[in-house]
C-alpha cells in the first residue's frame, strides 16, 4: 500500500490497463494478498468477458506467485515488455518472478519504486486505464484497523474512491462444536466503515480452507467455489 502511494500521485496510466482496483491495508498479514487473488478470481467467474489480471506489489515478501501456483519468468513481448504468467485465467505479475524464492531484496526507497515502475509500466497487458480505486481489508482488531484509517485517509490524500472495506477473519466457527469465535473481535471494521462514510462490502470468515487452498496454490474461489467462503468473495467481487 504505501508503495503504491508513493507510485500512485503520478496519475501516468498503466499501458493496456482499463481498470485498477488496488487491495490495500494499513497493517499486515491481515490477508490482503488472500483478498486479492480469491477477488480476482472472482472477478473473472463473475463476468468471462473481462480479462483480469493481477499484479502484486510486494517487493520484500511477493505471496502470489504462491498463491497462484506460478513459477518462473516472464517472457519478453517482442516490444521489450514482460508477459505475465497466467493460471486460472489471470494474468499475473510479481517481484517473485524476478527474484529467486530464497533470495532476499535487499532495497530501498528509489530501488523499490523503479521495481514496482517495471512491474507497473513493462509489463505487456491490451487496452487502457479508465479509472481506479481502492478495496481496504482489514481484521476488525483495533491495531489493524487504526492502520485500516489511516490508508482510507491516504487514498482520500491522493484522490482514489475507496470502494470499501472488507472485514476478513471476522468470525471462526469450529467445525467439531459449531461455536463461532470472534477471535479478532466482531465488528470493528463495520465501525470503523460507519465513521470513514464507507461500506463494508463483505465479510470473510476466519476457516481453514482459505488458508489450506491458498497455501497449496488453489485460490478458494477456483477449488472450492460453491463453499460458502468462496461465495462471500464472490459477493464482494459484485460489489466492486
Ligand atoms: P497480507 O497480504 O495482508 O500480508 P495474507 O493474505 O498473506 O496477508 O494472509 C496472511 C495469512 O493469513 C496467510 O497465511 C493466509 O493464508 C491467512 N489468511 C488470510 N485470510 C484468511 C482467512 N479468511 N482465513 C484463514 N486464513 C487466512
Amino acid at each position: 500500500t504505501q508503495i503504491m502511494s508513493r507510485g500512485l500521485p503520478k496519475q501516468k496510466p498503466i499501458e493496456g490497463v482499463k481498470q485498477v482496483i488496488v487491495v490495500a491495508s494499513g497493517k499486515g498479514g491481515v490477508g490482503k494478498s488472500t483478498t486479492a487473488v480469491n477477488l480476482a478470481l472472482a472477478l473473472a467467474a463473475n463476468d468471462s468477458s473481462k480479462a483480469i489480471g493481477l499484479l502484486d506489489v510486494d517487493v520484500y515478501g511477493p505471496s502470489v506467485p504462491k498463491m497462484m501456483n506460478l513459477k518462473g519468468n516472464p517472457e519478453l513481448s517482442q516490444s521489450n515488455l514482460m508477459r505475465p504468467l497466467l493460471n486460472y485465467g489471470i494474468a499475473c505479475m510479481s517481484m517473485g518472478f524476478l527474484v529467486e524464492e530464497s533470495e532476499p531484496v535487499v532495497w530501498r526507497g528509489l530501488m523499490v519504486m523503479s521495481a514496482i515502475e517495471k512491474l507497473l509500466r513493462q509489463c505487456y497487458m491490451r487496452v487502457s486505464l479508465a479509472s481506479k480505486s481502492a478495496v481496504i481489508v482489514s481484521t476488525p482488531q483495533d491495531i489493524a484497523l487504526m492502520d485500516a484509517h489511516k490508508g482510507a485517509e491516504m487514498f482520500r490524500r491522493v484522490h482514489v474512491p475507496v470502494l470499501g472495506l472488507v472485514q476478513n477473519m471476522s468470525v471462526f466457527q469450529c467445525p467439531k462444536c459449531k461455536h463461532k469465535t470472534h477471535i479478532f473481535g466482531a465488528d470493528g471494521a463495520r465501525k470503523l466503515a460507519q465513521t470513514l462514510g464507507l461500506e463494508v462490502l463483505g465479510d470473510i470468515p476466519l476457516h481453514l480452507n482459505i488458508r489450506e487452498a491458498s497455501d497449496t496454490g488453489q485460490p478458494i474461489v477456483f477449488s472450492q467455489p460453491e463453499s460458502d467462503e468462496a461465495k462471500a468473495y464472490l459477493r464482494i467481487a459484485v460489489e466492486v
